[in-house]
């Protein structure tokens, strides 16, 4: 290709609203251009870095055994309405309206539609297990699309769905997903770490997510070093120390003038944040929950909202919370009625805590659960830090940020019951169909690429995804050679299959240099009236500092050469 004709030129401005590294480069490089907010055209240099992750994705999900086929944009409503999730959904949906006044949905996933199509073709155990994948664009309304393609309202997406007649099926559909997936980022050239993950309040059977880690990424992941253990920070569990549970003592009254935050009341009575008790107050669904967990520890508002099976969960606002009668700043389940009580676990990991008095300016001493209070709910509902010990090992959690690029879900029989997708077994009965979910969001892949490759100067493709292979860059000067010698070393190169991005514009080196490393092509082959004097050309990788000289005769084939080893890492 020759760049004076790709459409989509570079440039220095970064949009205002660009507010990662990887939309500015992506703008910068001219592989993208926003139409609306969250809406992008992806220009000839990105949608050749989709297609060639497209067509690894392709090969690996097909050698598993998937079967590509595709599937409507538009989507009854009803669909929805049937499999209850409309509702759960809820804004993020983009419906339209038909001229018969029909509501439509425009597809934020497959699986009612899949689960539909395939209850009208299964009808025995012999038509079972089932690989069907699409490669489409989806839709999702985001109330802040941001972050360039990592938040976009209408995005690629790969997304497979397995259906099996038992457990042990999709556990065998399960597992091979996840080796195609290991495989498919693997030859991507972007090393993903596997993480378990939330899989919410319904039908969920197990959940997992494949990460980019990356310094700006919007996930936080729990990693044990000693053991492996890795899971999204909205999952993770670890172990609540309870070495200092002793004998309960009797309930007393202290007064607490002033003193209200957790930090106030522990430096008051000189104890630790971890011998007190401290309530935080939600609204899930409309109703008000009264939530009470040890005072060292945060509450993870995804595991909350899952013990509650709501679809909705917020802090309460101080009225609200005034509004229940609640005396803030000295609350506490001891002696409280009428209110849904949820507790964290690590109210059982201590005794004789420190907790509100339900008065003001008033604490209670050696609070002990069950003996002073009761939950309708005691679970773990604990935010896990870096620093908390792992709970498979005790080894130390360590933080880490990363992009979610792959999902893969258990869904379980949740659908197939709600749309009738069912089989017949040896003996004549019916069963739903076991349904598991599989997804990698291309245009986020994209991105997230970037983000874990770039320099302060541009783009570092991994080879396997580089728009082009090679940069080839000739200085060009009246009356030398350069021109010539180029034009032959272009033909060669694509002669042995490589993708050359020939910068044949009239630029300085400076312009030309700079482009070559915005635009991140792993292997810069510069070509001058200088290097031609010892019928040489300068070859730079793009994530090296050095430059090599080789002679120009045999050139193309011992860069093929070069290529060939690296794509076969
Ligand atoms: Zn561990």
């Amino acid at each position: 290709m020759r760049l004076s004709k790709l459409f989509g030129k570079t440039q220095r401005e970064v949009p205002a609203d660009a507010d990662t590294i990887s939309h500015k480069l992506l703008v910068r490089a001219g592989m993208v251009n926003q139409l609306a907010a969250g809406i992008y055209s992806y220009l000839p240099l990105a949608l050749k870095v989709l297609r060639k992750a497209e067509n690894i994705i392709r090969e690996e999900i097909d050698s598993a055994g998937g079967q590509e086929l595709q599937l409507p944009v538009l989507q009854p409503d009803e669909l929805w309405q049937l499999s209850g999730r409309g509702d759960k959904m809820g804004e993020v949906l983009f419906t339209v309206t038909d001229r018969r006044e029909h509501k439509l949905v425009l597809g934020p996933t497959h699986e009612e539609v899949i689960t539909q199509l395939v209850s009208r073709y299964v009808r025995s155990y012999r038509d079972l297990p089932l690989l069907l994948y699409q490669i489409q664009t989806k839709f999702r309304d985001e109330t802040r699309p941001r972050a360039g393609l990592i938040r976009a309202r209408e995005f690629p997406m790969k997304d497979l769905y397995s259906f099996d007649t038992d457990e042990a099926g999709l556990e065998i559909s399960y597992q091979k997903m996840v080796t195609a997936y290991q495989n498919i980022f693997r030859r991507c050239g972007l090393p993903a770490m596997m993480v378990e993950a939330d899989s919410g309040a319904i039908g969920g059977k197990g959940s997992h997510e494949f990460m980019l880690i990356t310094p700006n990424g919007e996930d936080e992941i729990i990693h044990c070093p000693k053991c492996g253990y890795a899971a999204n920070v909205e999952k993770a569990t670890s172990i609540k120390d309870s070495s200092d549970i002793g004998n309960p003592l009797p309930l007393e009254k202290i007064a607490t003038p002033g003193k209200e935050a957790i930090e106030e009341v522990a430096s008051f009575l000189k104890i630790p944040h971890r011998n007190t008790l401290k309530a935080v107050f939600y609204v899930a669904d409309r109703e008000f929950v009264f939530v009470v967990i040890r005072g060292d520890l945060e509450v993870n508002e995804i595991k909350l909202k899952n013990q509650l099976a709501a679809t909705d969960l917020r802090l309460a606002t101080d009225a609200e919370v005034r509004g229940s009668g609640i005396i803030t700043g000295a609350a506490s389940p001891v002696g409280l009625s009428g209110f849904k009580i949820v507790a964290d676990d690590s109210i059982t990991s201590g005794s004789n805590f420190v907790a509100g008095g339900n008065k003001p300016a008033t604490h209670l001493k050696n609070v002990n659960y069950p003996r002073d209070f009761n939950a309708e709910i005691v679970a773990d509902i604990t935010r896990t830090r870096a620093g908390d010990r792992c709970p498979i090992c005790g080894g130390i959690f360590e933080s880490k940020q990363g992009i979610e690029v792959g999902h893969v879900f258990k869904l379980g029989t949740f659908l197939s019951e709600k749309l009738g997708a069912s089989f017949i077994d040896e003996k004549g009965e019916s069963h739903p169909i076991l349904i598991g979910c599989y997804g990698i969001g291309i245009g986020r892949l994209l991105a997230a690429a970037i983000e874990q490759n770039h320099d302060d100067q541009g783009i570092t493709w991994p080879v396997q995804i580089a728009p082009y292979d090679v940069y080839l860059c000739p200085l060009y000067k009246q009356g030398s050679k350069v021109a010539e010698v180029c034009d032959g070393l272009y033909a060669e190169l694509r002669a042995t299959g490589l993708e050359v991005l020939f910068d044949d514009r009239k630029e300085s080196a400076g312009v030309k240099f700079n482009d070559a490393d915005l635009l991140g092509i792993p292997l810069r082959v510069t070509l001058s009236a200088r290097t031609l004097e010892k019928a040489s050309l300068e070859l730079k990788w793009r994530t090296e500092k050095q430059t090599i000289f080789i002679p120009v005769d045999g050139a193309a084939a011992a860069i093929a050469v070069e290529f060939h080893k690296l794509k076969a890492k």
